[in-house]
């Protein structure tokens, strides 16, 4: 997927601060940061969202959670947020499935 901004990402063709990866995982920081840690788990292969990657791909959708939590617990925190946002309605904006790390400060619930 030429065109993909997180395929991109993985192929290096454009900078981000890379903070994990693994087999079938890249982690990077978000651009916009939302929290002291705010870091996105995508898989190296594409796929739109999480759904489809779970479809296609169970092994690389649970190695998503398991970078995830590598993560939050390298940074230092037991507590955090996991989010996957699937669908432009509920603010999806880059269709190469990713997993938010979000922690590093208090949160409410539900989401905005
Ligand atoms: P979504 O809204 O769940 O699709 O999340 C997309 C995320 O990608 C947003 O939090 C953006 O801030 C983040 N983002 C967009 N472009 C870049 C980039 O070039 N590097 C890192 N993060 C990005």
């Amino acid at each position: 997927m030429e065109d993909c901004l997180f395929c991109r990402i993985v192929a290096g063709e454009i900078p981000a601060e890379i903070v994990h990866s693994t087999e079938r995982t890249v982690a990077f920081r978000d651009i916009n940061a939302q929290a002291p840690t705010h870091v996105l788990v995508v898989p190296k292969d594409h796929y739109a969202n999480a759904a489809e990657l779970a479809a296609g791909d169970p092994v690389a959708s649970a190695e998503l959670v398991s970078t995830a939590a590598a993560v939050a617990t390298a940074e230092g925190h037991d507590d955090y947020r996991l989010v996957f946002n699937t669908g432009a309605g509920v603010g999806q904006t880059v269709f190469h499935a990713h997993l938010h790390v979000l922690a590093g400060r208090s949160m409410t619930w539900p989401p905005g």
